[in-house]
């Protein structure tokens, strides 16, 4: 009887020692989970956690495809006649045109020569582009294949090598510039060819006392859906051009091509 009482007693002390290790380490992994300050995460927080890093596999057909029918095609490799030059204020040069290189069905930036914008706005729409950073790995984290999608209206689709190369979340590819990073780094390696397939939901006022509608962007990076209708507040322009940044960096882009998903409202 005595042993029973005692192998009883040894079966609670192990459960007991059981329970006590998985507290621990329940208690270990919570205090991994980073949580955001009060009031949120300030703009480019370096102590913000990392999107989880995830492979999107090699390239479907269809992520390369060529233009709909429909779309507005920006770039079809041959040339930059639907873009003009916006040249920094400083440049004696204010020409108009282009000065990126364009070379095998591709377009490379020029460093300096400034960032180019659509001549034609654009609403809601969805946009499609293709962008590889330099095979040849230079600098690091915002100084690494930076340009930048600016969408019609506002706000910037970031592209950067975020290959290995670590920076502010909301700063990596695929986020919402110093706004929303993206759920999931897919970044391909250097100087392999990526996709960006954005939609655009332009801000609505809203009528007869009703509530508006917000600026909603979705972004889908080779493949994988990494921002989500994501809120980016009422107002702003509800249409604008789309702009691709020179950040310094000879980031190549090709396939451009927006689909009109409603007229743009007057102005
Ligand atoms: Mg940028």
């Amino acid at each position: 009887m005595k042993g029973r009482i005692e192998n009883v007693r040894g079966s609670a002390v192990r459960a007991g020692a059981a329970i006590l290790v998985f507290a621990t380490a329940a208690a270990a992994l919570a205090a991994d989970v980073v949580q955001p300050p009060p009031g949120g995460w300030k703009p480019k927080d370096m102590n913000r956690p990392r999107p989880p890093v995830r492979d999107p596999g090699p390239p479907s057909a269809k992520e390369f495809a060529p233009p709909p029918a429909g779309a507005v095609v920006l770039f079809d490799g041959k040339d930059l006649s639907a873009w003009e030059r916006k040249p920094s204020a400083k440049d004696a040069d204010q020409s108009p045109a282009p000065k990126w290189k364009v070379v095998d069905g591709y377009t490379e930036i020029v460093p300096k020569s400034g960032g180019i914008s659509t001549k034609e706005t654009f609403g809601d729409c969805l946009i499609h582009l293709e962008w590889a950073t330099p095979a040849e790995v230079k600098g690091n984290g915002q100084g690494r294949g930076n340009s930048g999608v600016y969408l019609p209206g506002q706000h910037e689709v970031q592209v950067l090598d975020s290959f290995g190369n670590d920076t502010y979340p909301d700063g990596q590819a695929a986020s919402i510039y110093a706004r929303h990073p993206p759920t999931a780094n897919v970044c391909r390696k250097p100087g392999e060819w990526q996709s960006y397939d954005i939609t655009v939901e332009q801000p609505r006022a809203g009528k007869d006392g009703q509530p508006g509608s917000p600026r909603r962007v979705t972004v889908v990076h080779n493949g994988v859906l990494v921002q989500d209708r994501v809120d980016l507040g009422p107002g702003g322009p509800a249409s604008g051009v789309l702009f691709l940044q020179d950040h310094g960096n000879p980031v190549r882009f090709r396939n451009i091509w927006i689909r009109k998903l409603s007229a743009p409202p007057p102005p």
